[in-house]
């Protein structure tokens, strides 16, 4: 997020490098369903980022100091692949895959019926395979997908997009060169029944307008990736449930 370039990203028709309009998202595609061994599972690709979440639980909380008595926890795991971007990525845990698993599981903390599942953990990987900027929120939706697969009882489904700014323009869902270029990255994640926003991050610098525009497009992309997530468990179930085996 440097803010300035010489790069033109968005022109004076208003087309962006990948001639996307800038209320227009990256191609989506979602899957349910797509491994053997986990309790759910779903793979996502949102543009050029490529993602799968593995879902098991609930199961008994261990270590069991976790436990706790009234509810299960949701233990969340992002991991970005070492070949996932151009340069290698070191392997293991850093700060940002820490924040970014600690983010992903309140999210979904406030849509899975933990009350029903004292002292289990609910576990939550996420494999991003392939990055090119919006993977926390490729990850979330992977991963909100997964957990319907696993039958996990939950009130809603969460998806979520980023907006933010380059060149000046508001946009949804930006690439790699808009977020790395750009003026502002904004995360967002919702519970679609409500509206409620259960994830919201902000990267840079807007005007409150451009925030309030930005918060506006995330919505609407978020009801968009909505759609298609349920599109995936339905095609998993008509599918006869078992496109895994
Ligand atoms: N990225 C990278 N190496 C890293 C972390 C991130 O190349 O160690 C790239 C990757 O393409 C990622 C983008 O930078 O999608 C933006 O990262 P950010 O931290 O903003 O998270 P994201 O947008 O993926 O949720």
């Amino acid at each position: 997020m440097s803010g300035t370039t010489d790069m033109i990203l968005v022109n004076k028709d208003g087309k962006r490098i990948d001639g996307r309009t800038p209320d227009e998202h990256r191609d989506i595609k979602i899957e349910a369903g797509v491994l053997a061994n986990a309790d759910g599972s779903a793979y996502v690709e949102i543009g050029k980022n490529k993602v799968l979440a593995a879902v098991y639980g609930p199961r008994e909380c261990h270590p069991r100091h976790l436990q706790d008595p009234t509810k299960a926890i949701i233990q969340c795991k992002y991991n970005m692949q070492t070949y996932s971007v151009s340069d290698r990525k070191r392997p293991g845990t850093d700060r940002r895959s820490v924040e970014i698993s600690k983010i992903t599981a309140e999210a979904l903390e406030k849509v899975v019926l933990t009350e029903l599942y004292p002292r289990a953990s609910i576990d939550v990987y996420i494999e991003i395979l392939q990055a090119n900027a919006g993977t926390r929120c490729a990850g979330l939706t992977a991963a909100s997908v997964a957990l319907a697969d696993a039958g996990i009882p939950m009130r809603d489904i969460v998806p979520a997009i980023a907006a933010g700014k380059a060149d000046g323009y508001v946009l949804l869902d930006l690439n790699k060169e808009e977020d790395n270029f750009g003026q502002a990255d904004v995360p967002m994640a919702i519970v679609p029944s409500t509206n409620e926003i259960v994830l919201l991050q902000m990267d840079g610098n807007m005007t409150r307008e451009e925030f309030d525009k930005a918060i506006e497009m995330g919505v609407r992309g978020c009801h968009d990736v909505y759609k298609l997530q349920k599109e995936a468990l339905l095609n998993r179930y008509s599918d006869g449930g078992d496109s895994d085996e």
